[in-house]
This record gives structure tokens, sequence and C-alpha cells, in this order.
């Protein structure tokens, strides 16, 4: 099944507020046409937040959105990255060979690196995980089929000149931004903040539209992290939110809100799905967390999404899960 043809859009750049620019990305995926990376004064350049994906022709993009603000990729003094998804941090190795600079970003970013620098295991991984969670042998052989081959949206894999931590300062015009972990959407997910100008770049941490997506498998509770690390963005008292898709906007603490209040929600399907037709399988489970049955385009993100509140459950007493063997999926129950 593939999506359907669409006007691709152009990269583009527009100034937020005085030495902060939006360079406006354009993706390929269904129902995310775009990205930000942001471009903050810093002396004589600037400091890159996020790069966009890499793609045939994605660096023209760049290029054309940099150029609208009259900037040029050579100003690029730092690129820094929110995240170590593609559409963040793709084009980091492009940048960097071409400016020498260095690139800042959490060390825990194996959950892309290592997936693209052993693409086959990574999709062998990823389909024995589907299998654990009950789909069937048809759809998961059409799934392989399709992926394999296919890249991973990254110039090339480059390692961070430095842990983006909390206490790493990072410098420019605007002032200092502190380091914000963040982790529960990807695990090496970081926030950045300007406590003066109450600024923060959220990457996809917290969205201008409410939009739940976690790595599944690399950490021990990724929808619980994620509840901690709206706590943690909580505590800033921040007031102007630029965010890695989408527009700014400035009512924080009603966006985390809405974040909660669909986490709570769909945690309740989940066991209200386990109350009324358990044990089941994760797969099984989707279609009642989402009212919507599974498709070829949201059976990868429903499914590790559903995964990861099963498993916040489980770390929190709520639901136990059955393993599965060679023959049997794995399934779940109430606790
Ligand atoms: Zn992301
Ligand atoms: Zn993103």
């Amino acid at each position: 099944m593939s999506a359907p043809a669409r006007k691709r859009e152009l990269g583009r750049g527009e100034r937020v507020v005085p030495g902060v620019y939006r360079l406006r990305l354009p993706l390929p995926w269904p129902g995310v046409p775009h990205c930000n990376a942001w471009a903050i004064a810093a002396g004589d350049g600037v400091v890159l937040v996020d790069t966009g994906m890499h793609e045939p022709g994605s660096f023209a993009h760049l290029e054309r959105a940099m150029a609208q603000v009259n900037l040029r990729v050579e100003n690029v003094k730092l690129v820094v990255c929110t995240h170590a998804h593609s559409d963040h941090y793709g084009q980091a190795a492009t940048v960097i060979d071409r400016t020498g600079c260095e690139l800042w970003m959490h060390p825990n970013h194996e959950h892309m690196t290592s997936s693209a620098e052993d693409p086959e295991q990574a999709l062998e991984r990823r389909l024995e995980v589907a299998r654990q969670s009950g789909v069937p042998a048809e759809p998961l052989r059409a799934y392989a089929e399709a992926r394999r081959g296919q890249g991973f949206g990254i110039a090339r894999i480059v390692a961070p000149d430095r842990d983006l931590l909390p206490g790493v300062q990072l410098h420019t015009d605007l002032g200092t931004w502190q380091v914000i972990e963040t982790p529960g959407h990807a695990p090496s997910h970081v926030c950045l903040y300007q406590p003066e100008k109450r600024m923060l770049i959220s990457g996809d941490h917290l969205l201008g539209r409410v939009s739940l997506y976690y790595d599944y498998g690399w950490t021990p509770d990724p929808a619980g992290e994620f509840l901690r690390s709206l706590e943690a963005v909580e505590d800033l008292d921040a007031r102007l939110a630029l965010s890695g898709h989408g527009r700014t906007f400035t009512d924080i603490s009603g966006h985390i809100t809405a974040n909660r209040l669909l986490v709570a929600e769909r945690l309740e399907a989940c066991l209200r799905v386990l109350g009324e037709h358990g044990p089941l399988t994760a797969y099984e489970a989707v279609p009642h967390v989402y009212g919507e049955a599974i498709t070829a385009l949201n059976a990868n993100w429903w499914l590790s999404e559903t995964l990861c509140y099963l498993q916040h459950l489980e770390v929190t007493g709520r639901a136990e899960r059955l393993a599965g063997d060679e023959e049997q999926a794995e399934r779940w129950r109430l606790a």
C-alpha cells in the first residue's frame, strides 16, 4: 500500500523573535508533512538545533530555508540535536562535513544509531517484537518485504563530540540554554531551556498538536518516562515553545495537561480491554485502544505505543504478561 501522491513542499525559513529562526523542512511521511530545525544567533554564526531528515534533495531544502533568513549552512558553528530520530538528526553529518563544526547530542542515541549501523538486525528485532505481539504472519511478511532495503533517513552515523547532559551550557546571543533530559518519545530526547527569555526548544516532547510516540524496546518504561519528563518541563515556567513540528505555541501548561489526559485515556482503554477481553495480544488490543482498525500505515506506530502502555501497566502492577513461545504470542491480562 502506498501513500497518496501529494505536492511536496519546499524548505522555508522565518524569523520567530530576533536571533531565532524557524527552518521548516519537508518530510516524506504521510500525516507529518514537515519538521522544524531552529537556527539561533551565536556570535558571528548560528547554533543549528536539529537538522531535518536525509533523503534525495533534502539538503537543498535546508539551504533554501536558511537563505530565506539570510543564513548559509557555512554559518553553522554547532549542531545540537534534541534527539536522534532521523527528522532531527538525519542531516547532522552533512552539515558537519560542510562546516567542520561539532555535534552535541544525548548519549542514549543507540535506539537510532545501532539500528542504522545494522539495519538487517534492527529489522529482525522489530519483526520478532511484532510476532511476539501477535501480528499475523502475512501482514508481517508484507511489512518485512516493504521495509527491507529502505534507508533510515540518516546521511551517516556521527557520534556526538559532546554528550548533551544536564549541566552542559549552550551559549547563544539570547543567553545560555540549559539541557533538560526528557526521555519517553525517544531515550535520547532533551529539551533546551533559556530561563531569562523563558523559551523552550521542546523537540518532539511537546508539540502544538498532541501526538504521542514512544520508541519501544530500549528502556524499561517509555510511557512512564514520558510522564516524568512532562513534570520536568512543567517545573520550568516556560512561556514560548519551539517544537520539532508545527508552529510555536505559548500555552505550555495546557499542552502538558492535554498530553497527560491522552496518556491516561489510552491507559484506561488498555485496562478496559484487558478486563473485558483479556488475556489477549497487544495486536488484538490495538483496535480497542484507538477505536479504529489497524492499517498498514498506522500499525507500526500504534503497536509500539500500545506495547509501551501495557509495559507501563505491568511496571506499575496493574497488568501482567503471559510469556509466549515459538508458536504462541505473548498475551496480557489484568494483574
Ligand atoms: Zn522524534
Ligand atoms: Zn520529529
